[in-house]
């Protein structure tokens, strides 16, 4: 049997997103719900993937598919493609499985060529309407299907205007419209050489094949690698009988969501523009009307869209985003969505929607993206710095946040900053979809045009930007490098802040304090925490950041990382000391200055911590890290040492490794210096011993990871070690205490061996970055720099140190999960790499069984609520 790859609207629905996208499947439904949905077919995901199968070809059997639902929407609409009594036109619409709002292309008013045109305007008596129709066809095939830029159309446009001393492109005449597709014309066959066709089926065919390409265009590239879709899934496409918004004066377009999408706010919230087409409302050109207008311009139709949102939250039990047109007062429904929003009213629509008793607390955990959590996590501006400062100006709050920066005028100029680690705002007339990379590298985002809808409003939404929408009283000068408002000129690289929630911008810095979990959050993050499995550990090596961890929720530290401590102020000093020593004696000299040091940091930790486990690894990193890098710093270190330079010279030289990751590091420099071993018990031990005599309610139970072991041997060598000191030491001090020792699995080797390993270790913690780095075989620090050539050739994904490798790595941690628990059954198993805070990661570590997480303090409510969705 030949495979389908076309369905009409009315054969699908809304489970089929996997094959018919989200729009198509979601056209289907609602078609099926009988709303007013414009007759149509989808051309499925696996007729895209087969395209690119077929070296970007589009082959026959698809073909005669498309054309033989093409002739069922004929009979459908009544209409035909191309003919001159009674054309159909259509728009061609690109659909994902997940939502990927701008990334990817439409084109409106299919079917337009010269004959079709004059029916058009005969048919609806409205020649003007043909023609800015007819123009606008011209200038979207040409942009998507062809790669002319639609700027270079508007130029067109602003010249005709010039010429005829008009603003509006609502003043231009039918006549200016037929001038507009001539010259539109004529500049699509200066550039290309060739005529606009003139054959719908070719445009069609053209279209299609250009919403499949854009799949692969650079801006949705880099969205799904930011939002981790995978790029084989391939788009849909929606062929779509047109109903026009641009007729007339009871005609428009609008977009809509059933709740605000910026506060939750249980209120319709939307705009819409009378007499206008597709994009036009999000597009900026001109100002739109907010939703509740709608009443006086056209009461029917709005009373329908009332009666349809109030349907299709129902019915998807989620949030809606929706489109809608209306032609000559009757009501269309273009499109509906779970409608993005920011994290502060995703969390009161959740709570909300429970408490009206619409959804269950699972749903409401479902509906919210734990990376979103993060947007809440982060410093809001200080209450008291806010009032006393005076806003410049004010815009819509388009999404909350609050930010502080250099001015900067361009995408490019913002990534630039960002990798100089400079902070920036990026302030644009309006933005567009080539800006998403430098929307993300900014601060905030800043823009003059458009309305709470308009691109940078929702890609900000999505991305948890800071944005203010709309400062219409901002005066542009971007080429010049500053722009003007109230008289006052700020030029790029002056700091202004941003207030995303009131819509306020600043001409200063403004100082800004930390989030804190309440209200809404707080309690969602209880049901979280109801529902979830998965214990979530934060990955901490200050006190600092363990109170902070523990105040987002963590229940215990998963990792220290012991050496970070000694980077800080003089310290180092000790360090160093100890790496140069030549004898044992020079090493434990050395070391007994270290010790209190440590000793004193766990004791913060464990106070930090409050009687929750935490595990302290080992000295890890390869020493000559610690060493001076400059002929100063080395002859500084030679002095204090009174070693001669040249001694130290050749010291350091010694240390040189070709390869320092796989080199002297982790539990292979407690095999050549078991002192540093010792030491490091001494310090943990008597830490914990400290901190529970001070707080007998707790019971402090140190957990002690070696880190690198690829052997049992390994292991059992530095156990013996650890043992003897922490036995004598507890011996001594007459507390009843017990400690664990285990390891990390970060080489391939110990997962395979797991079994054996588990016979010293009491737990693992999957360090996924080196497994990572050591089961692919590229550097961590390295690969960023090919990986990228990965992405473009979808040869990756995404970056498989920031979502873990579940085939490969994957495997090796299911084998050592399986091996440990073989050998010991109540094995303690947990990660500990960058993985522990990803969602997608976490959901893995569920179904592998792991007993805990433990990431980096920002990311406990996210893991949190990333490990309840796992469990659910
Ligand atoms: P995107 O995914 O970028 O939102 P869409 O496919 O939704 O692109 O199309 C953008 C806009 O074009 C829609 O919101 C709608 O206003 C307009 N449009 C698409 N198809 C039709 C149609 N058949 N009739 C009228 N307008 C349409
Ligand atoms: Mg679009
Ligand atoms: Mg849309």
């Amino acid at each position: 049997m030949t495979k389908k790859y076309t369905y009409l609207f009315r054969e699908g629905n809304e489970h089929m997103r996997e094959l018919l996208g989200g729009k198509g499947a979601n056209l289907a439904e609602m078609s099926n719900l009988g709303m007013p949905v414009p007759y149509g077919f989808t051309i499925t995901t696996e007729a895209c993937t087969q395209y690119y199968q077929d070296n970007e070809c589009i082959n026959d059997e698809i073909k005669a598919q498309i054309f033989e639902y093409l002739d069922k929407l004929e009979a459908q609409s009544g209409k035909k493609l191309g003919d001159t009594n009674n054309p159909l036109l259509v728009s061609v619409r690109s659909g994902a499985r997940a939502s990927m709002p701008g990334m990817m292309d439409t084109i409106l008013n299919l079917g337009m060529n010269d004959t079709v045109v004059e029916t058009v305007a005969k048919l609806t008596d409205n020649p003007r309407f043909a023609y800015d129709s007819y123009r606008r066809f011209v200038q979207m095939y040409s942009d998507v299907v062809m790669g002319l830029n639609k700027s270079r159309f508007e130029k067109i446009i602003d010249d005709v205007k010039a010429t005829r001393g008009i603003e509006s492109d609502l003043d231009l005449t039918a006549d200016d419209m037929k001038e507009l597709v001539v010259r539109f014309k004529q500049f699509y066959n200066e550039q290309l050489h060739t005529d606009f066709p003139q054959d719908p089926k070719e445009q069609l065919m053209g279209a299609i094949e250009a919403v499949f390409r854009s799949w692969n265009n650079e801006r949705a590239i880099y969205y799904r690698r930011m939002n981790n879709i995978p790029s084989s899934w391939g788009t849909a496409v929606n062929v779509q009988m047109m109903v026009f918004g641009n007729m007339g004066n009871d005609c428009g377009t609008g977009v809509a969501f059933t709740r605000n999408p910026s506060t939750g706010e249980k209120k319709l919230y939307g705009e819409f523009l009378m007499n206008a087409q597709g994009e036009d409302v999000v597009a900026g050109i001109r100002t739109p009307q907010t939703i509740d207008h709608l009443k006086e311009v056209a009461p029917q139709a709005y009373d329908k869209f009332l009666e349809i949102c109030d349907t299709l939250e129902k019915h998807y039990r989620n949030m809606q985003d929706m489109e809608f047109t209306i032609e000559k007062g009757q009501l269309f429904m273009l499109q509906t969505r779970n409608g993005k929003r920011t994290a502060q009213a995703a969390l009161k629509i959740a709570t909300d929607m429970v408490d009206e008793g619409a959804i269950t607390t699972d749903e409401a955990l479902m509906m919210v993206e734990p990376q979103q959590l993060d947007s809440l996590l982060h410093p809001m501006f200080d209450p008291d710095a806010l009032k006393a400062a005076t806003p410049i100006t004010t815009g819509l709050p388009a999404s909350p946040g609050a930010g502080s920066g250099e001015i900067v005028f361009s995408a490019e100029e913002a990534i630039q900053a960002k990798e100089e680690g400079r902070k920036v705002i990026l302030v644009r007339l309006e933005t567009s979809p080539e800006d998403i990379e430098g929307m993300s590298a900014s601060e905030a985002i800043l823009t003059v045009r458009g309305g709470m809808t308009s691109h940078a409003a929702v890609v900000a939404r999505g991305m948890g930007a800071c944005c203010v929408a709309g400062c219409s009283a901002i005066e542009m000068h971007e080429e010049e490098g500053y722009f003007v408002v109230n008289g006052q000129r700020f030029n790029r690289g002056d700091v202004i802040s941003v207030d995303g929630s009131t819509g306020n911008v600043y001409g200063q810095a403004i100082k800004s304090v930390p989030a804190a979990i309440t209200g809404d959050f707080e309690r969602f993050m209880e049901w979280a925490d109801q529902r979830r499995t998965l214990q979530v550990r934060t990955n901490a090596d200050t006190p600092r950041d363990a109170k902070q961890a523990y105040e987002f929720g963590a229940q215990g530290i998963g990792l220290t990382r012991t050496e970070h401590m000694f980077f800080e102020g003089d310290r180092i000093k000790a360090m160093r000391e100890m790496i140069v020593s030549k004898t044992t004696e020079q090493r434990r000299a050395a070391l007994a200055k270290i010790e209190p040091m440590q000793r004193k940091d766990f004791e913060g930790l464990y106070e930090a911590m409050q009687g929750q486990p935490v595990t302290i690894r080992y000295l890890d990193p390869p020493l000559h890290e610690f060493l001076p890098k400059t002929d100063e710093e080395i002859a500084e270190l030679a002095d204090e040492m009174k070693m001669p330079k040249e001694e130290l010279d050749a010291v350091i030289a010694n240390l040189h490794e070709f390869n320092p990751m796989l080199g002297h590091r982790g539990v292979r420099l407690a095999i050549t210096f078991p002192e540093i071993a010792e030491m490091q018990t001494l310090a943990v031990i008597t830490a914990a011993i400290n901190v529970q005599n001070r707080h007998p309610e707790w019971n402090i139970e140190p957990e002690i990871m070696i880190p690198l072991v690829g052997s049992v041997h390994e292991l059992k060598f530095v156990k013996n070690i650890v043992s003897k000191t922490a036995d004598k030491l507890i011996k001594d001090s007459n507390v009843d205490m017990k400690y664990h020792v285990g390891t990390m699995i970060e080489i391939p080797r110990a997962a395979l061996l797991a079994d054996e390993i588990a016979q010293e270790a009491e737990f693992f913690s999957f360090g996924t970055n080196d497994l990572t780095q050591m089961t692919f075989g590229f550097s961590r620090d390295d690969a960023g720099s090919f990986l990228s050539d990965y992405y473009d050739d979808n040869i990756f994904d995404s970056d498989p140190f920031a979502h873990l490798d579940t085939k490969g790595v994957g495997k090796l941690i299911q084998i050592a999960a399986q091996g440990g628990r073989k050998t010991r059954p109540d094995i303690k198993l947990g990660i500990c790499g960058e993985h522990g805070g990803d969602p997608a990661s976490i959901d893995f570590c569920q179904q592998v069984g792991l007993n805990y997480v433990s990431c980096s303090p920002y990311r406990v409510p996210i893991a949190r609520l990333a490990a309840a969705q796992a469990a659910i």
